[in-house]
């Protein structure tokens, strides 16, 4: 498997934070946010417009730009902010009815901010195919 580097320019060894990103901005404090979760390399936030009764966010506290950005270092990370979401989508009884988890990757998927995250959608019926 051919892995590439990371022009986000993030830190390999995690914990950078880039000036203009306004997750990272949100992370350290800059830009106010309604936290739901934190911990060492997570961190989880109420989506600003939310798209449906429950819309939170998850991200990796390192900066990376975009899924393709990610790298075999990165596998626990990964696991570990689906066992977040999950996590999340019991404590907000969304788990049994259904939810989706999205990452929006690059301009015509419709990503606007570069630093991963995952969508946590939940609490309506959700349409298929995605629009
Ligand atoms: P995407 O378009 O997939 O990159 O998703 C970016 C998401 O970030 C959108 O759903 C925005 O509503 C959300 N967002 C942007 N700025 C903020 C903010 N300051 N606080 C919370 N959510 C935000
Ligand atoms: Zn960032």
């Amino acid at each position: 498997m051919i892995i590439s580097p990371r022009p986000g320019g993030g830190d390999p060894a995690g914990g950078s934070e880039m000036n203009d990103c306004i997750f990272c901005k949100i992370i350290a404090g800059k830009i106010p946010a309604k936290i739901v979760y934190e911990d060492e390399v997570a961190f989880s936030f109420e989506d600003i417009n939310p798209q449906a009764p429950v819309h939170i966010l998850v991200i990796p506290k390192k900066h990376i730009a975009t899924v393709l950005d990610l790298n075999e270092g990165d596998h626990e990370l990964l696991g570990h902010l689906f066992a977040v979401a999950n996590n999340i989508a019991r404590d907000k009884g969304i788990a049994a009815r259904g939810f989706r988890i999205v990452t929006n990757c690059n301009p015509e998927s419709g990503q606007t901010v570069y630093h991963i995250h995952f969508h946590l959608l939940g609490g309506r019926h959700m349409h298929w195919p995605p629009g």
